[in-house]
C-alpha cells in the first residue's frame, strides 16, 4: 500500500564472534604450564573460522590439560578419567553437525583410556584429539605415566621409571583405520596453531601429540628440544602441515616426506636423534563411523517406533 513499509521483518546484521566469545575465564594452569598456549590456539582458530560458539563442543577426561572445557565459552564435557573418547564419540554420532575438541593427556590416553583409544581410531568419528604429552601425571603430583622415560624419577618410582615408554606416535601409525596423525611442540605458537588448523580441516579422527611443557615436574624433559631448534626436525609436503615463512630462520633443520606414505612415517617416528614434528599419516579416505550412524536421524519418532515394532514382531511367537 502506498506509503507503508510492507516488509516489517527485523535485518540483523550478521553475526561475528571475537576472541572474547570463546573466552571461557582465565586458566588456573601453572605460569608457564604448556596448556595455556594450546587454549589459546583452539580459541583463535573457532574464532578465525567463526565457528558459533554454541556448535562447538570441548570434551576431555582427567588430568592438568582435561580442565580444558572451563576455559572455553562452549559446550563442553569434563569426563570421567580415559573416557574423553566415548563421551566425544556418542556426541558426535548423534550430534554430527557439532564440532568437536578432545582434550587428553598421556595418562589420561595411554593408560586407563587404552582401550577406548584404539576404538575411536578404528571408528575413525570426524573431531579433533589433542594429547597433551608432558610425560608425566601432573594433577597427581608427579607420578609415572606411560610416556615416562625409563629412569625419571617419580614419586610413584623414586629410583626411576623401570619400562620402556609407550610412542603415541607408532602406537596410532598401527592401529586399525588410522586417519590422521600429527606431532607439534606448545613452545612453538606457529606450528601448533597450523598443526591444530591442518587436524582441524581433516575429515576423520585428527590426532595430534602436544609435547606439552610442565615446568612444574618436568621442566628438564623437554628443554634441550627447545634449547636447539635443530633438534626438531620439521617435516614437509604440500599435504602435510603448511610451514609458515615465519619459522624459516628458526627451524632450519627439514626433510621432505609425503603423509600418504605410512612405512616412511614408521621410520620417522622412530627417529632419535631429532624429534619430528608436522604430519605423519593422512588418508582422507577411510571410512568414518559418525557418517554411517546418522542414517535413520531424520525419521519421526512414529516411524522409529514402527520400525522397531517390526523387528520385534520377528520374534513372535
Ligand atoms: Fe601444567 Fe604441570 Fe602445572 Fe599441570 S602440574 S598445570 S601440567 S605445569
Amino acid at each position: 500500500m502506498f506509503g507503508l513499509k510492507e516488509d516489517w521483518s527485523l535485518k540483523l546484521p550478521p553475526r561475528y564472534f571475537t576472541l572474547e566469545d570463546y573466552d571461557g575465564g582465565v586458566a588456573r594452569w601453572c605460569p608457564g604450564c604448556g596448556d595455556h598456549g594450546v587454549l589459546m590456539s583452539v580459541r583463535r582458530i573457532c574464532r578465525d573460522e567463526q565457528i558459533p560458539p554454541e556448535k562447538v563442543v570441548s570434551v576431555s577426561g582427567i588430568g592438568c590439560s582435561s580442565r580444558f572445557p572451563h576455559y572455553m565459552k562452549t559446550y563442553g564435557f569434563h569426563g570421567l578419567h580415559g573416557r574423553a573418547l566415548p563421551v566425544a564419540e556418542g556426541i558426535k554420532a548423534r550430534r554430527p553437525d557439532l564440532d568437536v575438541w578432545v582434550t587428553t593427556g598421556d595418562g589420561d590416553n595411554c593408560s586407563i583410556g587404552a582401550g577406548h583409544w584404539l576404538h575411536a581410531v578404528r571408528y575413525n568419528m570426524d573431531m579433533v584429539v589433542m594429547m597433551f604429552d608432558n610425560n608425566i601425571y601432573g594433577l597427581t603430583k608427579k607420578q609415572t605415566s606411560p610416556t615416562t622415560q625409563p629412569g625419571e624419577r617419580t614419586n610413584t618410582h623414586p629410583r626411576g621409571a623401570l619400562l620402556p615408554a609407550i610412542d603415541p606416535i607408532t602406537t596410532m601409525l598401527g592401529m586399525t583405520n588410522v586417519s590422521f596423525v600429527a606431532q607439534t611442540v606448545d613452545w612453538n605458537p606457529v606450528h601448533l596453531h597450523d598443526t591444530l588448523v591442518r587436524a582441524w580441516k581433516h575429515p576423520g579422527f585428527s590426532f595430534v601429540r602436544i609435547l606439552q611443557r610442565c615446568p612444574q615436574y618436568t621442566a628438564h624433559v623437554f628443554s634441550g628440544l627447545q634449547d636447539d631448534p635443530d633438534a626438531l626436525l620439521v617435516m614437509e609436503h604440500d599435504n602435510g602441515v603448511p610451514v609458515d615463512k615465519a619459522l624459516d630462520r628458526t627451524l632450519k633443520n627439514r626433510t621432505t616426506h609425503d603423509p600418504s606414505d605410512k612405512m616412511e612415517a614408521f621410520a620417522l617416528a622412530a627417529r632419535r636423534d631429532a624429534i619430528p614434528i608436522g604430519l605423519f599419516f593422512c588418508d582422507p579416505d577411510r571410512p568414518r563411523y559418525n557418517e554411517m550412524t546418522v542414517e535413520g536421524m531424520g525419521m519421526s519418532v512414529e516411524d522409529k517406533l514402527a520400525g522397531l515394532e517390526d523387528q520385534l514382531d520377528r520374534f513372535a511367537i
